[in-house]
């Protein structure tokens, strides 16, 4: 496994159960050896954020690429605070990727660890 395949596990993670029941995900190739993160019938959104392999910031990329195409493609806002009525954002805490609360500011979850908040 390429540690970006074990960024998209970490990722995945996160999401609602339904979605991950319903959807599989792999890099797709795009311009100037960008990747960019498709849905299993290869569907992708190319207009926000992108990949490239030789980053150390491998979790928060793809979170940010996977928000972009559940946001773009899917139709879906996540992930979404517990406590407030805010979507969370990528955001580093310690050289850790977490999501970011953008009402009130806090951080909910590492990012892989979603699921494990205090709601
Ligand atoms: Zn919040």
């Amino acid at each position: 496994m390429t540690p970006l395949e074990r960024a998209l596990e970490t990722v995945i993670a996160d999401l609602p159960p339904e979605v991950r029941a319903r959807h599989r995900f792999h890099f797709a190739e795009g311009w100037d050896e960008t990747l960019f993160l498709a849905l299993e019938d290869g569907r992708y959104w190319s207009g926000g954020a992108y990949l490239s392999a030789d980053t150390e910031y491998d979790v928060a990329n793809v979170a940010e690429c996977m928000q972009d195409l559940m946001m773009e493609v899917l139709w879906i806002v996540w992930p979404e605070c517990p406590a407030h009525d805010f979507g969370l954002h990528v955001d580093f805490e310690a050289r850790r990727p977490v999501w970011r609360c953008k009402g009130g500011s806090h951080v909910v979850a590492p990012i892989g660890a979603l699921h494990d908040a205090p709601s």
